[in-house]
């Protein structure tokens, strides 16, 4: 299945912006279908507007930072995401994939309001592993922004940080190449 992958935005999107993924994967639980084979279409809101924390906890570098990922907080990314998922549904409900379908089995036939969608997908949600942004680049008197444009950390002298962390924002795009191709862009320049 996976080969094709819908990268488009949704109707609340920012202007120019693509916030919405679905993926078509085998990763399921075969035996859980009623025919002993599946497939997914998996919705991942690529954009959102809920922002987690990361926090220190102990002055010591070997203490784990409390990390809060703050999922789906703001109401409007609840929206985007039932609206990648209702796509998705069209999509497996729509030729060619529909004569490939005895049922859909989550959310499911009787999932039918956005109430049922709502329930779902808090129940079956799950992370792309994409975090970013917890140094991010910015102008020296942006009191958000830890490094700037090269990564290098405003402040202290002689310290640079080349990694998601200094993203400004969460990429549409998935994040190991952005990662590779902002490495390549700041290692050219220093
Ligand atoms: C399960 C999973 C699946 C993913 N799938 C995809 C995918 O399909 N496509 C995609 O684009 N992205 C994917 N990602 C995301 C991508 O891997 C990350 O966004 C990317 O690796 C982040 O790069 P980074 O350099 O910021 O951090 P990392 O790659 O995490 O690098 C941090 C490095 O720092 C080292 N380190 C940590 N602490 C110390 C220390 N104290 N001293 C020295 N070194 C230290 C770590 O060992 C590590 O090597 C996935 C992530 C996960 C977890």
């Amino acid at each position: 299945m996976i080969g094709a992958k819908v990268w488009t935005a949704s109707s609340q999107a920012d202007a120019g912006e693509l916030d919405l993924h679905i993926t078509a994967t085998h990763l399921f639980e075969h035996a859980s279908s009623p025919t002993g084979v599946g497939f997914v279409l998996a919705v991942a809101l690529v954009r959102p507007h809920s922002q987690g924390t990361l926090t220190l906890v102990s002055r010591d570098p070997a203490v784990a930072p409390r990390i809060d990922l703050n999922f789906l907080a703001e109401p409007g990314d609840r929206r985007r995401l039932i609206e990648g998922i209702e796509l998705a549904r069209r999509l497996g409900a729509a030729p060619p994939l529909a004569d490939l379908v005895e049922r859909e089995l989550n959310p499911g036939p009787q999932a039918t309001s956005r109430a049922d969608l709502e329930a779902s997908m808090l129940a079956t949600l799950d992370t792309y592993h994409h975090p970013t942004s917890t140094a991010p680049m910015g102008a020296p008197d942006d009191p958000a922004a830890v490094t700037d444009r090269l990564g290098a950390v405003h402040g202290v002298p002689g310290l640079r940080v080349v990694d998601a962390s200094i993203f400004p924002d969460v990429p549409s795009a998935a994040t190991n190449l952005t990662v590779i191709a902002a490495a390549e862009h700041i290692s050219r320049q220093i």
